[in-house]
């Protein structure tokens, strides 16, 4: 199934989208690349004091302009500031941090800058665009992760590369080895900072940076960054100049949002006629768990479409497999959990679906930044069950954004299968049986409004009812 035929159309499907007038955003939006929004156009790298060996790596990838994030942070970067950047998704955060480091590392010294980003894949992603720009800069850069051999790392490391982007568990394993040095690290870059810093790899951050033998100087960017988080972050910096590169919405005006209601019974059935009705490029679902994942994905298989599924459980060699489907535009549909929501980039992805609402908005903005990157366009869709009215609210104020809900257009929402309608009949009926046993031992109804004399109570205040039993019988007032 997955064939070049799927392939070609698909990039077919991704261009016809291109190709299509935005609704939204103007005209210079929506020719796609450099928009003002993302881009400065009025300056060029050459502009940002970047070396000629730095330039013409940005020449071979096809860079012009600077994109605003690059544009405020690289100077800063180059005097030697801690930098705490804030842009929108798709915004070349990678080239703002990178570009310093090119410029600034010595090709020959080795284990200068460490990158540390959230994912393998991210990882893979980072060092390749480094390895790109930093191409006639000759700076080297390596990846190291988990779930690949350390042997196969073990030769890369030898070599000294200036520069490591790695996952924070495979960098400490590495270090522990002898294969990591940490003692020249002049530069500490936190890719999606605000991820590093949360629960899961405070730790190991904190245990990586306490470990660097020479005060770095550091550059931490996210598209989100939570004020707990930057409290966190700055104290990891020395005086950072924050610099964040967006005005009012946190989300790209080119990625048109909107959400379904659905009930959850029929989210597997929306998708799939969205997917077949609306036939787009390259649509990533977003699943809250492993198991959903896999479930969406044989769904969707079953109803022959090309999907596949990524999330933490499958082997790395199955990921990088998927991942590559996905670059080659090999496949139709990724079913994703949030290990991919942050950082990948991927070109011919035009549809973000949001299955399941994420629990925390600020994964909504980077699950949705999948597409839209770099000026492009794209769509959103979030399916919301009639009891997540509030997570949709909560993400619409975080982004500062207002999501429209869409019409079903000619799909049928199916009957409330027996099992929901068994657990609601059940409920209702332990309701109403709860109802009448308050009922029973709340004894016949007192007709206490008859039975008061308005002039006992001075107030005004008269009781229309007994206190509550809770309060056995006594009413708690002031004037006690
Ligand atoms: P972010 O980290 O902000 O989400 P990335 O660094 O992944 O964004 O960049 C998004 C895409 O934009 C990448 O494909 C990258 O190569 C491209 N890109 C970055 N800077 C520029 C630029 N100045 N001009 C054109 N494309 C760019
Ligand atoms: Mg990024």
């Amino acid at each position: 199934m997955h064939s070049t035929n799927t392939a070609v159309s698909i990039r077919d499907r991704q261009k016809a989208f291109m190709a299509q007038p935005s609704p939204d955003t103007s005209a210079a939006q929506s020719s796609g690349t450099h928009s003002p929004e993302t881009f400065v156009i009025d300056k060029t790298f050459a502009d940002l004091g970047l070396k000629p060996a730095v330039l013409e790596g940005l020449t071979k990838r096809g860079f012009k302009h600077p994109t605003r994030i690059q544009a405020a942070l690289i100077p800063v970067a180059l005097a030697g500031k801690d930098v705490l950047g804030q842009a929108k998704t798709g915004t070349g955060k990678t080239a703002a941090f990178g570009l310093p480091l090119l410029q600034k590392l010595d090709p020959e010294a080795s284990f200068s800058a460490l990158v540390l980003v959230p994912t393998r894949e991210l990882a893979i992603q980072v060092a390749k665009e480094l390895q790109e720009l930093g191409a006639f800069a000759k700076v080297q850069t390596v990846a190291v992760y988990g779930g690949q051999p350390v042997e196969k790392q073990r030769p890369l490391l030898a070599k000294g590369p200036p520069i490591v982007v790695g996952t924070p568990g495979r960098v400490m394993d590495l270090a522990e080895r002898g294969l990591l040095p940490f003692a020249d690290f002049r530069f500490a870059i936190l890719d999606e900072v605000d991820r590093m810093l949360d629960i899961g790899f405070r730790d190991d951050i904190r245990k990586i940076l306490g470990k660097l033998k020479k005060v770095p100087q550091t550059i931490f960017v996210s598209a989100t960054i939570s004020p707990d988080i930057e409290k966190l972050a700055r104290s990891y910096m020395k005086d950072p100049e924050k610099i964040v590169t967006f005005e009012k919405s946190l989300t790209v005006a080119q990625v048109k949002q909107s959400y379904f209601a659905v009930e959850r019974w029929d989210k597997k059935r929306l998708l799939l006629h969205l997917l077949k009705k609306e036939a787009p490029g390259l649509t990533v679902v977003f699943c809250r768990t492993k198991r959903a994942v896999d479930e969406v994905a044989l769904y969707l298989n079953k109803h022959k479409i090309d999907a596949h599924a990524m999330h933490g459980d499958m082997y790395q060699k199955k990921r990088d497999a998927v991942m590559g489907k996905l670059r080659e535009g090999d496949l139709s549909v990724l079913v994703a959990s949030d290990l991919a929501a942050r950082g990948l980039d991927v070109d011919d992805i035009t549809h973000v679906v949001n299955y399941d609402m994420p629990e925390d908005p600020e994964v909504y903005i980077h699950r949705i930044g999948r597409t839209a990157r770099a000026g492009r366009k794209g769509i959103a869709w979030s399916f919301v069950a009639p009891d997540q009215g509030e997570l949709l609210t909560n993400i619409e104020m975080l982004a500062n954004v207002e999501i429209p809900t869409v019409g079903y257009d000619d799909f049928q929402p199916g009957p409330v299968p027996a099992e929901v309608a068994a657990l609601r009949e059940h409920e209702a009926k332990r309701r109403e049986d709860s109802q009448q046993s308050r009922n029973r031992t709340a004894g016949p109804e007192v007709p206490v409004v008859a039975a008061v004399d308005p002039n006992m109570f001075p107030d005004g205040i008269v009781p229309t009812a007994l206190p509550d039993r809770r309060l056995g019988g006594r009413a708690r007032t002031k004037r006690r």
